[in-house]
């Protein structure tokens, strides 16, 4: 895994120090002696994680922290604060300007490994799905990159695991007011509770009479639905491998006992924010991804959707030697309909004759709108005889019950011709396949309309 780290600490001699120890892991390393400078490199360059010193003349590590936190550009960088003291009222103020992780000097290395690798991979994460969000076309993507980050004023779901009962009421306390706290005693319980329910962090106790809790992370790990659920251990003194080794594994984050109330909720919070924004994230690329390929008008899919599905089911049905059919449907004198009910009036009769073939074909067939007042419908597994069928039903169910349309409860006749077409065996095409079609359609208009005309294969 190779990275570009910046390193930003005043005495030069320190930055040095860890310069060597990262040059040494293969990683791209940065350098800054300044916050301004830190800042700027940080805007300019792809940096994936700063370790920042806290104590440095003019601008500290917690001020540089607040502005790169606070500025969309650079706000999804993850920051490791290096503070000499080991004092949690620093690493409280760390958190509360947005670092996400701290390391006291002087640094142990694997510690320091661990949590950079972590955080890389964290940050990978993140900018591939900023990437596929961003490379998008959606405005709403604009919008939520350019926030700072999801909601914060709802409660967080938390799930802790932990089968002691003093340290379980402890957490419970601490967390009163900050978190919608459950607690499982039984680990094996707990991982199908967590797999169940939409928590935003589970917590798990490292300290069970006789069970590995890592063997939780790991089946949480793997498990598709909390794959990226945040795991935060809660430790004790002298576990430094058992949590290097969770780190490993992808847990987010850990805390040492006595656990300070403070740490808690700021860690958590960090966690839950994180997750916020990745699932937003995540979320806005599936949608960009539905509408590229959907109909705003009626819904359907759209045609480039079909194009790029109908090779791949039209292989499928040559491989299988099962058959496949398609129908293109063509309203009659649609034209008509928007010059007396107006483009509006149209509209309402293509979201209504959108509606009538989704009811009218099954959940396998493919029903798209090919442009302007034609559909076409592929059906997998459908014969040419059957596929007649349905289009006859199809036309049917239109010409039968007039379309509403605007306002005044005024209705409107109207008729659509159908052509199907169905795979030949031996020698065939998508582009054939949709020829056939073609033709069927325009032999079912010059026939008069309001009808449907089937090329038998
Ligand atoms: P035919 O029976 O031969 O198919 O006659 P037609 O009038 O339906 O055929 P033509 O292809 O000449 O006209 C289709 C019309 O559909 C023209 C176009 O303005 C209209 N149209 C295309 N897309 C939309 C749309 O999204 N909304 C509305 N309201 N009308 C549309
Ligand atoms: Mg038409
Ligand atoms: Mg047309």
């Amino acid at each position: 895994m190779t990275a570009r780290i910046l390193v930003v600490d005043d005495i030069p001699a320190n930055v040095r120090l860890l310069e060597v120890r990262l040059l040494a892991e293969y990683f791209d390393v940065l350098t800054a002696t300044n916050g301004l400078d830190a800042i700027e490199t940080c805007e300019n360059g792809k940096v994936d994680v700063v370790l920042l010193d806290v104590m440095m003349p003019d601008m500290d590590g917690f001020e540089v922290c607040r502005r790169l936190k606070s500025d969309p550009a650079t706000s999804h960088i993850p920051v490791v604060m290096i503070t000499a003291l080991d004092q949690v009222s620093d690493r409280v103020r760390g958190l509360e300007a947005g670092a996400d992780d701290f390391l006291t000097k002087p640094v142990n290395d694997l510690q320091l490994m661990t949590r950079v690798k972590s955080l890389v991979r964290l940050k990978t994460l993140t900018d591939e799905l900023r990437l596929r969000a961003s490379t998008t076309r959606n405005i709403g993507i604009e919008e939520l990159l350019s926030r700072n980050f999801a909601s914060e004023d709802i409660t967080p779901k938390v799930l802790l695991i932990d089968e002691r009962k003093s340290s379980f009421e402890r957490v419970q306390k601490m967390l009163r007011g900050s978190a919608d706290l459950d607690i499982a005693t039984d680990p094996h319980a707990g991982f199908f509770q967590a797999a169940e329910t939409p928590y935003e962090c589970v917590m798990i106790s490292t300290a069970f009479a006789d069970f590995d809790p890592l063997r939780l992370c790991s089946q949480l790990r793997s498990l598709d639905r909390t794959r990226f659920l945040p795991i935060i251990l809660l430790a004790q003194e002298g576990e430094e491998g058992r949590i290097i080794r969770g780190l490993e594994l992808g847990i987010n984050d850990y805390l040492m006992r006595p656990i300070d109330q403070q740490e808690l909720t700021a860690r958590l919070r960090t966690q839950v924010r994180r997750k916020r924004y990745n699932d937003q994230l995540r979320a806005s690329v599936t949608q960009t991804i539905e509408m590229a390929v959907t109909d705003a008008l009626t819904g359907l899919h759209n045609r480039r959707y079909l194009d790029s599905h109908l090779q791949t089911l039209f292989d499928r049905s040559v491989a299988r030697r099962r058959p496949l059919s398609v129908m293109i449907t063509d309203l009659d004198r649609f034209k008509t309909v928007n010059d007396t009910h107006g483009h509006d009036g149209g509209d309402d009769v293509l979201r209504e004759f959108a509606r009538r073939l989704r009811k009218n074909v099954r959940g396998i067939d493919l029903a798209c709108r090919f442009g302007g007042e034609e559909f076409v419908v592929v059906m997998p597994d459908t014969d040419g005889a059957v596929a007649e069928k349905v289009a006859e039903r199809i036309r049917a169910e239109i010409a039968q019950m007039p379309f509403a349309v605007g306002h005044a409860g005024e209705t409107i006749e109207v008729t659509v011709s159908v052509g199907v077409s169905s795979v030949l065996k031996g020698l065939d095409s998508v582009a054939g396949l949709m020829k056939r079609a073609d033709l069927a359609l325009y032999e079912a208009k010059s026939a008069g309309r309001n009808r449907v005309v089937a090329k038998a294969a």
